[in-house]
């Protein structure tokens, strides 16, 4: 299982693809067009919301990772700007409103998902579960627990780095 098993049929029409060396690596090839498959990364951005000296943690209540405390994260749309996901992501998550206040860095090479990471500030509202959320809690620094994303132990770290320095 790579990040292009899923990729078997061609988009443009419809032929079964074989797999076919292209400079690098194998990718998917339609035999009938004559052009090889390529596949974007997705991107996700994650925002460090902290009030004071505490950072707010979700549970997640859809897979994966399915009852375990998260940052409030999701997907950028197409046509959408990162910091625009950002702010929408956590209000559906948390209902609050936030404005980011520093761009903490990218984190990528990990699989199919490349991640924004912006530390944000509480603007308005108060937390409380939204869409595929089932608990919040505002967390102190010092007390975070190990999180289930692949980047998120690499975060948590440049976010004590950047704590040390303001
Ligand atoms: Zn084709």
């Amino acid at each position: 299982m790579d990040e292009l098993s899923h990729i078997n049929y061609c988009q443009t029409c419809g032929t079964g693809l074989v797999r076919k060396f292209d400079r690098d690596k194998e990718r998917p090839y339609c035999k009938i067009c004559g052009t090889f498959t390529y596949v974007d990364p997705k991107v996700a951005v994650v925002a460090l919301l902290t009030y004071q000296s505490s950072i707010l943690l979700i549970k997640r209540d859809i897979e994966p990772h399915f009852g375990k405390w998260s940052l409030p994260s999701g997907y950028v749309d197409r046509g959408e700007s990162v910091e625009n996901a950002l702010i929408r992501e956590v209000f559906e998550e948390t209902t609050i409103r936030s404005i980011p206040s520093h761009y903490l860095g990218v984190f990528s090479g990990k699989g199919p998902v490349v991640v924004h990471v912006y530390v944000v500030t509480h603007k308005s509202g108060t937390a409380s579960p939204g869409d595929e959320v089932s608990e919040v809690k505002w967390c102190e620094f010092d007390e975070i627990p190990d999180l289930p994303f692949p980047y998120d132990a690499e975060i948590i770290s440049e976010f004590r780095n950047y704590l040390s320095t303001i």
